[in-house]
């Protein structure tokens, strides 16, 4: 298995359903948050989330953020959603991702990383035995390290025949 590959390309994150996680053989969600859950650096709110986080919850799915963000940005969101999380997770290395497990009570393998990167949410998850979803990103920011790891991404997935990735973010379209 490619380590850049990842399981399951959706559109976007609330398309992922109880139903779904159970075909995998899947208990829980380790979370990106920017771009995955909520636009890059936004405090806006997406209605959207609550419903879709009480569902998972009432199914039983453990979720739990993880982000490379700061620490302050991840507790305002982990108590906005409602779930706990981290921040500076140093993704993809391992250590937050085995401590994330350890702190919903999961295996590795009975987790889905869920993000909008390969190069750290999709490469982590794999690193760590966790089932991977990529998300097309919400926002586009314009760091010059995220363009330059846009353009390797639209590489990479080309080769592996997921032609969608090419399409803009969410927020371009609107
Ligand atoms: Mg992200």
């Amino acid at each position: 298995m490619s380590l850049l590959k990842p399981r399951l390309l959706i559109d976007d994150v609330i398309d992922i359903t109880p139903e779904l996680l159970r075909t995998h053989g899947l208990c829980g969600l380790l979370l990106d948050l920017d771009n995955t859950l909520i636009a890059y650096g936004s405090y806006e709110d997406r209605r959207e989330l609550d419903a879709w986080v009480s569902d998972l919850h009432l199914a039983g799915m453990k979720l739990y953020l993880l982000s490379n963000a700061l620490p302050e940005r991840v507790r305002y969101w982990t108590g906005r959603l409602g779930f706990d999380g981290v921040g500076l997770a140093s993704k993809p290395f391992p250590r937050a991702f085995r401590k994330a497990a350890d702190a919903v009570g999961l295996k590795p393998e009975q987790m889905a990383m869920v993000g909008d990167q390969l190069f750290t949410d999709v490469l982590g998850g794999n690193l760590n035995g966790m089932f991977t979803i990529m998300v097309r990103p919400l926002a586009d920011n314009a760091l010059p390290h995220t363009k330059l790891a846009r353009r390797i991404e639209r590489l990479v997935l080309k080769r592996y025949g997921h032609a969608w990735h090419g399409r803009a973010p969410h927020s371009a379209g609107r």
